[in-house]
């Protein structure tokens, strides 16, 4: 059996210092923080299962959603932090996924010019991947994080148990970034998911949290290296490329977007780096395992008018991230043509 410690551990990025606190509980942020000082934002479900936890405490709520992430959020809660009479001493805390700490890091970013911040990620994915790297950002429309700032949280809070009330898709939309770091990092991860389960990770509290600070640790190694992404960041973004064309063409949680952007990937890989064909297969029997989707129906041909559309276009060519072999990702500037025959073959096997 593996023994887990608990370690904070203090990291140093371009833009700022972060405090990892693993394995710890949410009442662990009253240790260092005066409560006077702090004001919580969490959204409405979060707040109706963990009631006590925002007992006696200022908390803004959000609604429930990626709907939320809106610029149009932020300008009410900074309405309410004036009213609430926030100063440059606040600490503003977000405790929710993914949409609560980036609508948090983003009006921290941009109240009073800036004002401390930290983060209690309460989804799988707000774990591994959202909380975690300082991008804080809103949707502009369709136009996914459109407005943002690049700007480290003061710390990030890690407790697994806010995980048990969480439901069956959003444990395999945490389980697609798992995936991603194991494709593009980490063979032995890629080895060790194929035996597993997302049942093996809810019995094993201990392999939870290793897993967890695993895929922290690789993502941290990559933006502390490039914070910006003007190089190795970009690898981070396996299977989000044609993940964001979908998201914005379907309603379709980003998890399983990515699940469907991986394949796609890895089908352009076999013929651009040589992947192994089989591996394809391989990606699409780990997806199943953890409850993603292999198969969707879309339409390559808008998918591929937005994918021209997309931010990261470089005239004729895309970056885009393949794989060498699991655990080897590399970045690629590709035609457009070969991403839009990539689109047509995994449609028509669809
Ligand atoms: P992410 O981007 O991390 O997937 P969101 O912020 O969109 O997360 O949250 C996804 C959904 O899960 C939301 O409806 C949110 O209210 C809900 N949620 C977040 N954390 C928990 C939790 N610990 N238990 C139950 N539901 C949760
Ligand atoms: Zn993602």
């Amino acid at each position: 059996m593996a023994f887990y410690y608990r370690m904070d551990k203090l990291l140093t990025f371009p833009s700022g210092l972060v405090k990892y606190m693993f394995q710890s509980s949410f009442e662990q942020i009253w240790e260092t923080l005066d409560k006077n000082h702090v004001i919580l934002i969490t959204d409405e479900n979060i707040f109706r299962y963990y009631k006590p936890l925002f007992k006696d405490h200022k908390t803004l709520l959000v609604n429930p959603g990626e709907g939320a992430k809106e610029i149009s959020t932020i300008e009410r809660l900074s309405k309410e932090l004036v009213s609430l009479e926030a100063t440059r001493k606040t600490i503003l805390v977000g405790v929710g996924g993914g949409v609560i700490t980036d609508i948090t890091g983003f009006l921290a970013s941009v109240y009073m010019r800036g004002i401390s911040f930290g983060f209690v990620p309460t989804t799988l994915l707000g774990m591994v991947d959202a909380a975690a790297g300082g991008k804080n950002g809103v949707n502009l429309g369709f136009n996914k994080n459109m407005l943002g700032t690049i700007n480290q949280p003061d710390f990030i809070l890690y407790d697994t148990s806010f995980l048990s009330t969480l439901s069956d898709d959003e444990w395999s939309n945490g389980f697609a970034e798992i995936i991603k770091y194991a494709c593009i990092f980490d063979e032995a991860l890629y080895n060790e998911l194929h035996k597993n389960s997302i049942t093996t990770y809810k019995n094993d509290g201990d392999a939870l949290a290793m897993l967890i600070e695993r895929c922290v640790d690789w993502k941290n190694k990559t933006v502390m290296e490039d914070e910006h992404e003007k190089g190795v960041r970009k690898l981070l973004n396996f299977g989000h490329t044609a993940a964001h064309a979908i998201e914005q063409l379907y309603e379709i949680p980003h998890g399983k977007a990515v699940g469907i952007g991986m394949i796609i990937a890895s089908m352009i890989s076999v013929s651009v780096t040589g992947l192994e064909k089989s591996i394809t297969e391989d990606i699409k029997r780990l997806l199943s395992l953890y409850h993603l989707p292999v198969k969707f129906k879309f339409d390559p041909k808008r998918a591929m008018e937005l994918l021209r559309m997309d931010k990261k276009r470089n005239e004729q060519l895309m970056d885009y991230i393949l794989l060498d072999k699991p655990g080897k990702a590399t970045v690629h500037s590709l035609p457009f043509e070969v991403i839009e025959n990539a689109l047509n073959a995994y449609e028509s096997e669809n």
